[in-house]
């Protein structure tokens, strides 16, 4: 650091807090003075409150009000290149900095002296009398010569009662210590277990590997089939960014995050890498915040937020399964994980790896334009093949009214369950049944807070809005014309086909995989592992099972509504059918057995769908490409969505209205406005939301463009305006 970083004792400095202010405060820096940098607790109104010195004071209040800053947090001070990129990101998302800081300092405590734990080891008395469980405790810790443990831990491994030990620790056989909670992680080895690669897994990693000794920034689109073998070559070039010192974030949708991927970078690195996602403790978020800060932790694997942790050597960054809609969401800021990865890189000098089996448009496009370099793996590891893709023409299938497995795949099935192997029926939608109708007068039982219907969810035996999730009971008579006992399903949800495939398959045992069916990540997993085992004969799940469980008996997967995905306006309707079905199917025939993937469709000629089972990949973004391109949206196009809600329905369209007309700004850059009109869900939890939506050309400053335009207005009453820049999905 420069010295005209430091500020000696009672110099202004510029604080940024959490507060939402629109401007940093003035603060005279503490006894002793501090640095650039520092998290720093100063006081606001009668409170305390974080916040990091951002630089030299404006100066524009009088010296003798200004308060002091408390006190200088003892973290690891934020470095330029973090609070450079906070100011990227919010310039990008048009987020003001006090959320940027928030999202940046999301561990708790962090202003509060280390806190301590207690850890047990081997002490100098002798036990009164010998028992075999004191025996055990003693042995234990013998044999880890000298280490301690918390008293968990020990009773555990002793296979005793926390009694047991407590009970020598009066004795004094064992000792009772306090530590910092605070500590370090395990050191990862580089060396530790290496896999032997294949010839293009090797020539993946190497140029990987060659990338991260680089030390300069540099984006690689790596892609392969599922199964092929992405995850072990990205763990190679952690392994180089380890050896360089350097520390490497993976990043995974929240959903893949799993103990089974853990437990697979453990068995490479020989330790456990710091977890960052919302089922961490506190505790936990804090250790690894200050370890990540201190470089006490070398590898984190985390959920879209690690991007904010504060790396003192940030090496490397994996974005994998990089297509995923999940790594943009609302996270108090709207930003993408993957695009801001890549920010982040480019400001600290680091290598980032977007891994997927089906890119997304944009990564794709940027390869090609070759702005990323491409890394492709062809073929499965070992036997493994991809499945065989085939539709089912459902116009000429013979299928009652409701029922949803057609005999062709019925068939199918049967095949399977003579040969002792698994099938996935797979349908988008979680609950018994998307509408619930009166057959007395035709009404559909929606939200009360919401432009939406309710989901019927047998197991719950509840009503559940997808939307706001509110719930309520199944009524008996209809809410609308009070006729009793003709209420009805329409559709399929997972439960209901489970429901059917127990009619075909009385003797057949079946899981049923949909996220909200799981009471915790642990039931969850258990459930993954008893079906990877051949728990169970078919499988019937929701998108939940497209991602990352590897169930090496499934050979067969049926898609019951290939269509689903194609109806709706969605810019990227296709690219998402196209991605999601792919992924599915991958999920057959992993190990030796070859898959088949059959698509139940009612449009078989329809371009996604002949794309899809074609596995002209290339072709299929050739042609979504030129569309986009011709119709100037992302990725060649930029786009911005405005959401404006209020529950005053006048209130939002006046002022969507009064947006629409000022749109001066927006046109000095060329930009166009479209709207207001209701967005696709009008109403959620009681509140009227109403869209518009800017477009402009790829080189337009539209952020600059979008706050000028959306400055002119003062927010009244109780309406909120939201920008979301590059919008992934328009609901
Ligand atoms: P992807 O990430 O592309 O889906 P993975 O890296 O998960 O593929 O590999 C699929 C499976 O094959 C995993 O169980 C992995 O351990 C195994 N595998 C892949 N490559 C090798 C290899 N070279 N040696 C041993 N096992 C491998
Ligand atoms: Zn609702």
């Amino acid at each position: 650091m420069d010295e005209q970083d430091f500020f000696g004792e009672g110099e202004l400095v510029a604080v940024l807090t959490t507060q939402p202010l629109d401007r940093k405060l003035d603060y005279k820096a503490p006894e002793g003075g501090c640095f650039r940098g520092a998290f720093v607790e100063v006081p606001l109104g009668p409170r305390k409150v974080l916040g990091v010195v951002w630089g030299k004071g404006r100066g524009d209040f009088d010296y003798s009000k200004v308060r002091s800053v408390n006190r200088v947090l003892d973290v690891a001070p934020m470095r330029d290149e973090m609070r450079g990129f906070l100011e990227r990101v919010s310039e990008y998302t048009l987020t003001p900095m006090h959320a940027m800081l928030r999202l940046a300092t999301r561990a708790p405590g962090l202003s509060d002296p280390p806190s301590m734990r207690k850890i047990y080891r081997l002490g100098e008395g002798e036990p009164s009398r010998q028992t075999d469980a004191r025996k055990r405790v003693v042995e234990t810790l013998t044999e880890y010569g000298g280490l301690a443990f918390t008293l968990k831990e020990l009773s555990d491994m002793a296979g005793v009662t926390s009694s047991v030990v407590k009970g020598l620790v009066k004795q004094g056989v064992v000792r009772e210590e306090d530590t910092p909670r605070d500590v370090p992680f395990f050191r990862l080895d580089p060396e530790h277990a290496g896999k032997d690669l294949t010839a293009d897994q090797a020539a993946g990693a190497d140029a990987l590997r060659a990338g991260v000794r680089s030390g300069k920034y540099g984006t690689t689109l790596l892609r392969g089939v599922t199964g092929s073998g992405k995850t072990e070559v990205y763990l190679e070039a952690v392994a180089e960014c380890l050896r360089m010192g350097r520390q490497a974030l993976v990043l995974l949708p929240e959903i893949a995050l799993t103990a089974e991927f853990l437990t697979r970078v453990e068995a490479r690195f020989g330790s456990k890498p710091a977890e960052w996602h919302s089922g961490v403790t506190m505790t936990e978020r804090r250790r690894i915040w200050k370890m990540v800060g201190q470089g006490g932790a070398q590898v984190v694997i985390g959920a879209r937020s690690a991007l904010f942790l504060p790396y003192q050597n940030l090496g490397l960054i994996v974005v994998d399964e990089e297509h995923d809609t999940s790594y943009k969401q609302d996270d108090g800021v709207l930003y993408n994980a993957r695009d801001m990865a890549v920010l982040r890189a480019s400001i600290c000098g680091a290598r980032v790896v977007l891994a997927s089996a089906t890119p997304s448009l944009e990564s794709w496009a940027n390869a090609e334009a070759g702005k990323y370099e491409k890394l492709e793996l062809t073929s499965r590891f070992g036997e493994a093949v991809l499945p065989e893709m085939k539709a089912i023409d459902m116009r000429v299938e013979d299928l009652p009214g409701s029922c949803w497995i057609s005999p062709s795949l019925q068939r199918a099935v049967n095949t399977r369950l003579d040969k002792g192997e698994q099938s996935l029926l797979f349908i988008n939608r979680r609950g018994y049944a998307p509408v619930t109708i009166c057959r007395a007068c035709g009404h559909q039982i929606g939200c009360d807070h919401c432009d939406a219907r309710m989901v019927e969810h047998r197991f719950l035996k509840r009503l559940v809005c997808h939307q706001c999730g509110e719930t309520k009971p199944m009524p008996e008579e209809c809410p609308s014309c009070h006729v009793e006992g003709k209420l009805a399903p329409v559709g399929p949800g997972v439960e209901r086909l489970a429901e059917e495939a127990q009619t075909h398959w009385p003797e057949a045992r079946l899981a049923v995989l949909s996220s909200d069916l799981f009471g915790s990540a642990r039931a969850l997993k258990e459930g993954i592992n008893t079906i990877a085992e051949g728990g169970a004969d078919i499988i019937i799940g929701t998108q939940l099972v497209a991602k990352g469980h590897n169930f090496p008996l499934l050979t067969l997967v049926g898609v019951i509504d290939a269509d689903l995905g194609l109806q709706g306006s969605d810019l990227r309707a296709a690219e998402r059918t196209f991605q999601l079905m792919r992924q599915v199917a991958g999920r057959a025939g992993r190990s030796e057995k070859k898959g088949q993937a059959l698509l139940q469709t009612f449009q078989p000629e329809h371009p996604v769908i002949r794309a899809i089972l074609s596995g002209d990949e290339l072709g299929f973004w050739k042609t979504e490409a030129d569309e986009r391109r011709h119709a100037g949206v992302p990725p060649f196009g930029r786009m911005a969505g405005i959401i404006l809600s209020s529950p005053d329905v006048q209130q939002v369209f006046d002022l969507g209205n009064a947006l629409a007309r000022s749109d001066g700004p927006l046109r000095a850059i060329g930009a166009q406005v479209f709207g207001p009109a209701p967005a696709p869900i009008a109403r959620v939890r009681g509140r009227h939301r109403v869209r518009l939506l800017v477009k402009a050309e790829k080189s337009a400053p539209i952020q600059a463009a979008l706050a000028q335009w959306v400055g002119q207005f003062k927010l009244k009453g109780d309406i909120r305006l939201s920008v979301d820049i590059d919008p992934q999905s328009f609901y």
